[in-house]
């Protein structure tokens, strides 16, 4: 370390999402934040583990702070210098539900997100819904928009507008079904030809179709009935899987507490 010249080095600060902390070593932590200017960093906390003084509760997950680092350019650890607390959650941690749904958005984005790669438009819409778990009119079924949003963002969002096949424009008189290795939906005329198709009623995908367009704000508008979240839900989760390869292991307990 004391042989890299101190002209490498560089201070930064950026608001961040707390998506998780552990030990290391003696007396250290390593975090891992969202930060708004620079996607998903990790950072060594120095005698975090030993002292809360320093970063307080500033590093527990959920949090939204403004961090201040030392960053050697795209070279390991970044160093957590100090961190301001500009809004704490702690209420979460009183309602199992809420720590569950919430770690599952904050495992999502640890996941999908490659390290050191800018996305703003993740950073608020995690933002967002960290501050919706907290709220009395957060529902579960709010979490099928933050999914389908956040593979939007990344890249991976399935294609609900037009038939995957054919590219024939979603119609309303026509009964469609999903696939998940094509990545969107299949008109009638299609079905034949694609295996493991998995059912999608109009009602859900015009619902999905509305809610890639709202603003974000306005997601918690949006409902469901019973029938349409079920499916909706394996639908993301099936899309989900097949991209990252697993299930998130947050989302194996969220199913085991249903
Ligand atoms: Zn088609």
């Amino acid at each position: 370390m004391s042989s890299v010249p101190t002209v490498l080095m560089r201070h930064l600060c950026s608001q961040a999402v707390v998506l998780r902390t552990f030990d290391f070593g003696e007396s250290d932590k390593i975090v891992s934040l969202f930060t708004e200017e620079f996607g998903r960093l990790r950072l060594i906390a120095k005698g975090a583990k030993r002292s809360r003084k320093r970063f307080g509760s500033g590093l527990e997950p959920f949090t939204h702070i403004e961090a201040f680092f030392a960053d050697r350019e795209y070279r390991g650890l970044a160093r957590l210098e100090r961190c301001h607390i500009i809004a704490a959650f702690p209420q979460i941690a009183d309602d199992v539900r809420r720590v569950v749904c919430g770690t599952y958005m904050l495992e999502l984005v640890d996941t999908l997100t490659p390290e050191r790669e800018r996305h703003p438009e993740v950073f608020l819409l995690l933002l967002f819904f960290v501050s919706l778990l907290i709220h009395e009119a957060f529902r579960e079924e709010m979490l099928r928009f933050f999914e389908l949003r956040l593979f939007a963002m990344l890249g991976y969002q399935p294609q609900l507008m037009r038939c995957v096949i054919c590219r024939a424009a979603f119609q309303v008189q026509h009964h469609y079904k999903f696939s998940v290795k094509r990545g969107g939906i299949v008109c009638p005329a299609c079905q034949d030809r694609v295996a493991e198709l998995l059912p999608l009623s109009n009602g859900t995908i015009r619902l999905f179709q509305q809610a890639m367009r709202m603003d974000i704000p306005k997601l918690p508008r949006l409902v469901f009935s019973p029938a349409e979240h079920e499916e909706g839900r394996l639908m993301l989760t099936k899309f989900l899987e097949y991209h990252i390869g697993r299930l998130p292991r947050s989302l194996m307990v969220m199913e085991q507490l249903a």
